[in-house]
């Protein structure tokens, strides 16, 4: 299908862009790489009549390291999270994921501010930036604020960024220690069943800190506290790992689709976050 005609912008600043969304109002809408919005836009699920494009914007691009501070431009693509060395080293498990998104083609110009602004739930780094604690960081015509993920996700599509806000960058602190990003899917290229992000720090045989977070397995990505609790302290044997387990399947609420019925995606989600624990524990 072919999208309803719009106006296309491609400001080269932040205050150009804005200014851009602030004239058309509840009519404009930022495009980053297109690999959702405009599949959305030629299903006329969404009717824009004004894109405004962010790739001329320099200021959203680059991946920052500073000891362990890590600042990821909203236009950093997929596929420039994969090739990026000092990343890997620092959180390779921002690699580790973007690898299971889509497939080369697709990777090459999706966005990571596009992938976690959009509120799908089916999207991977929604739960990841969860795992890592990251934090969004917004500028709008009343200046700029930042959301921590955990609370950025309100329902499917539905996100604490106001539609006059930019997401500009993301920014985390590198974990440390183990990690893993376990995912389901039906093929290759295919969004998740079920997908599970592990971080886990060991202190001599004990997990000292762990975070888990998951994909798909509700209307918005889901942290689990209590998972990550139930690892603290322990060997991360396989009682403890049960416990995580139990613990975070407690926290989701999958929904029949095309992907299967809900008992079938709580079965992968058991397996998935068993997988990643184990996985991020045999890093730590
Ligand atoms: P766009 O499509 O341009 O934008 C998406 C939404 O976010 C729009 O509403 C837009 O207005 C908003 N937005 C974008 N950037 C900003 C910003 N800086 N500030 C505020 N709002 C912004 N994704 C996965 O995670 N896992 C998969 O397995 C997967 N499989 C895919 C398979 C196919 C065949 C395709 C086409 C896509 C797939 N995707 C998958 C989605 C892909 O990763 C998208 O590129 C990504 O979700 C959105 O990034 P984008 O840069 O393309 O954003």
């Amino acid at each position: 299908m072919i999208p309803a005609a719009f106006e296309y912008h491609r400001p080269t600043d932040l205050q150009a862009a804005l200014a851009t969304l602030q004239e058309f109002g509840d009519e404009a809408r930022v495009i980053a790489g297109g690999h959702s919005l405009v599949p959305m836009m030629k299903l006329r699920m969404a009717t824009i009549g004004h894109l405004v494009d962010l790739r001329a914007i320099a200021d959203l691009k680059g991946i920052r390291i500073d000891g362990a501070a890590v600042r990821i431009g909203a236009m950093v693509t997929q596929q420039e999270l994969i090739a990026d060395a000092a990343l890997a080293r620092a959180a390779p498990i921002l690699r580790e994921t973007a690898l299971q998104i889509a497939d080369p083609q697709v990777r090459a110009v999706g966005t990571i501010g596009g992938n976690v602004a959009n509120g799908d739930p089916g999207n991977d780094m929604p739960a990841l930036m969860q795992c890592l604690d990251a934090s969004f960081s917004l500028v709008g015509p009343n200046g700029s604020r930042a959301v921590k993920a955990r609370e950025f996700y309100e329902a499917a599509y539905v996100t604490a960024r106001e539609d006059d806000e930019i997401l500009v960058a993301i920014d985390f602190a590198a974990p440390g220690g183990g990690y893993a990003y376990e995912k389901q899917k039906r093929k290759i290229g295919d969004y998740a069943t079920a997908a599970a992000a592990v971080t886990i720090r060991k202190d001599g045989t004990a997990c000292s800190a762990a975070s888990v977070a998951m994909t798909n397995l509700s209307d918005v990505p889901v942290w689990s506290k209590a998972a990550g609790d139930a690892l603290v302290g322990s060997a991360c044997g396989p009682a403890d790992v049960g416990r995580a387990v139990a613990a975070a399947l407690a926290d989701i609420a999958p929904t029949a689709d095309n992907r299967g019925p809900a008992e079938f995606k709580r079965h992968a989600a058991g397996v998935v976050i068993r997988r990643a624990i184990e996985r991020a524990w045999s890093r730590a």
